[in-house]
């Protein structure tokens, strides 16, 4: 018997728009018992094909491949991948001398449900949001490794943390292809190590890259202040605008050896860079007024909509210290990737710090996520990073 989901009458409107979600809500009748991560093919009430996708445990019961009534197979993952990469070549990020970090697959966004593909350099990291795009791992990896060809010598798989823990699936961590020589990835002409075997995501901030291209406009000649640095990309950036000094906070050890590991890999022996492995608030707390510029990106507070209250209270509390003590004409750079939040809710958030602050603030600009972190614009949920550069007197 063939593996369907059927719908509640009316419930294919959100998919007739395209929305590539099926909420549990809307099943009528489940047959032939698929377990979680197997293709299901969906049917209207009346017995219409309008779907295929991934079946899984949740609010979410169905994440959709596809509109059409095709087969989910090699050809399948290979055009899309394709048509994904087709994009960022076109758009110039795939095709430039100077860059080899860019995100090649970005779930949704690139018609891939809980897929996400990062390529560093000559190594491809895959990591799976869902327990269909876990089960269908290998063939996604030799569709990618067709679609790339010699771009690529080694895929790693990395989902330890992204998969459902409920879903039990004992898997491990590894490389579907090849085995990485070297580390090394450059953006915009920086270099950076990139630990994709035990560094958060796969391994690096990609998102932050045309943000850290504005940050490195406005370094020229200031002192910055880069906290929550992570792999350090903004104080990177940042050395090359050519600030006077650079100080590069995280409360991880590991991060901060990132950090000056990358450092030194781009500008050896600099006295202007220091990092320190301290708490965020203990350390805008003890600071002083030195600074002109900082950058605050710090990890998602809201992981689900039940945290969001506390959330915008974390994102008020952290941006009034840095508003409160960044010297007259310091320029901030503040962001939220918190996909609970909404760029209204982090608005509100920053302007109520900046009048706890007591101070003028003026918005410069207003950030998001880059051009290979697309939005499918039938998906607006996909829209994660916000951001605000703010000036303040
Ligand atoms: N800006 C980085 C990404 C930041 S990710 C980039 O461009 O690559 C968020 C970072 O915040 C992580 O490295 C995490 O270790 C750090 N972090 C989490 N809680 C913290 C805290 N309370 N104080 C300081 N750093 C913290």
């Amino acid at each position: 018997m063939e593996k369907s989901v059927i719908l509640k009458k009316g419930k294919e409107e959100s998919l007739q728009r395209r929305h590539p979600w099926i909420f549990s809500g809307a099943i009528q009748r489940i047959n032939g018992k698929p377990e979680e991560g197997d293709l299901v093919t969906v049917y209207t009430n009346d017995n219409k094909f309008i779907a295929r996708g991934h079946i899984q445990v949740g609010s979410i019961a169905v994440r959709v491949l596809t509109f059409n009534d095709e087969p989910i197979d090699h050809n399948f993952w290979k055009q899309r991948i394709a048509t994904a990469y087709e994009m960022r070549r076109s758009i110039g990020i795939a095709s430039r001398e100077d860059n080899d970090t860019y995100r090649l697959v970005h779930g949704e966004g690139d018609n891939l449900p809980g897929l996400v593909i990062d390529i560093y350099n000559d190594t491809a990291v895959i990591q799976a949001h869902s327990v269909g795009m876990h089960v269908n791992r290998a063939e996604i990896a030799a569709a990618l490794s067709e679609t790339l060809g010699e771009r690529i010598n080694s895929i790693y798989y990395k989902s330890d943390t992204t998969l459902p823990y409920k879903a039990d699936l004992n898997q491990e961590n590894g490389y579907l292809m090849g085995k990485s020589a070297n580390d090394t990835a450059t953006e915009y002409g920086l270099k950076f190590h990139i630990d994709w075997l035990r560094g958060q995501k796969t391994g690096f901030f990609i998102d932050q890259r045309e943000n850290r291209v504005l940050l490195e406009k406005y370094s020229k000649g200031r002192k910055l202040l880069n906290m929550f640095c992570y792999t350090g990309g903004f104080s990177i950036y940042a050395l090359r605008g050519g600030a006077e000094l650079v100080h590069s906070v995280d409360s991880s050890a590991k991060a901060i050896d990132l950090t000056n590991a990358n450092v030194a890999l781009n500008f050896p022996d600099d006295k202007r860079h220091t990092a320190y492995a301290e708490d965020a608030f203990d350390y805008l707390d003890k600071m002083g007024d030195n600074y002109d510029l900082i950058i605050l990106d710090p990890p998602a507070f809201a992981k689900h909509r039940d945290s969001l209250r506390n959330a915008l209270i974390g994102y008020r509390r952290l941006n009034a210290k840095a508003i409160e003590k960044i010297k007259p004409g310091g320029i901030i750079f503040t962001f939220s990737c918190s996909q609970a939040v909404s760029k209204e809710n982090f608005r509100t958030a920053v302007f109520t710090a900046a009048a706890m602050a007591k101070r003028n603030v003026r918005i410069l600009h207003q950030l998001t996520q880059p051009a290979d972190h697309p939005v499918n614009i039938y998906h607006p949920e996909g829209e994660y990073l916000k951001g605000l550069v703010i000036y303040v007197e």
